[in-house]
């Protein structure tokens, strides 16, 4: 069973690092697919390795079947061999910036109930949280939260 940190892991990611995550969520932004909605979003993802991956919303002409940008970014990260994430940047141009969803925050808590949530619009500053602030008590069953 793979032993989560916590917060204590949270409090060793460093500043810089969760700098460029959120530039990196930023300039993802610009690439999202967002035609129907008009409101894009961009994640970026910190694997425990110290790899960035990046997501996107991806809209569709048959709307449920959209994409959040956490959910992209995670699946690229998982197809990766990344199972230990910790931290995920969200940028939106929304006032204020959008959190993850809670169907984002259950997929969050697949690979670590407590990742640093960074959430920021274009520029300026972002606002700092955990996840398990954002979700206390997630549905985990086994899986990569658990060592799988
Ligand atoms: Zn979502």
């Amino acid at each position: 069973m793979t032993e989560w940190a916590g917060g204590e892991l949270a409090d060793n990611v460093e500043a810089v690092a969760l700098a460029h995550l959120m530039e990196a969520a930023r300039d993802a932004m610009g690439r999202a697919y967002a035609p129907y909605s008009g409101f894009p979003v961009g994640a970026a993802v910190l694997a425990d390795d110290g790899t960035t991956f990046l997501g996107v919303n991806v809209e569709n002409a048959s709307y449920p079947l959209a994409v959040c940008a956490e959910r992209t970014a995670v699946g690229t990260a998982v197809a990766a061999g990344a199972r230990r994430l910790l931290a995920v940047a969200v940028a939106s141009r929304g006032e204020p910036p959008a959190t993850p969803c809670g169907g984002c925050r259950q997929v969050l808590a697949e690979f670590n109930p407590n990742l640093v949530v960074l959430v920021g619009g274009p520029s300026g500053p972002w606002t700092r949280y955990t996840l398990d602030q954002l979700l206390p008590h997630p549905f985990l069953h086994g899986g990569a939260a658990h060592g799988v």
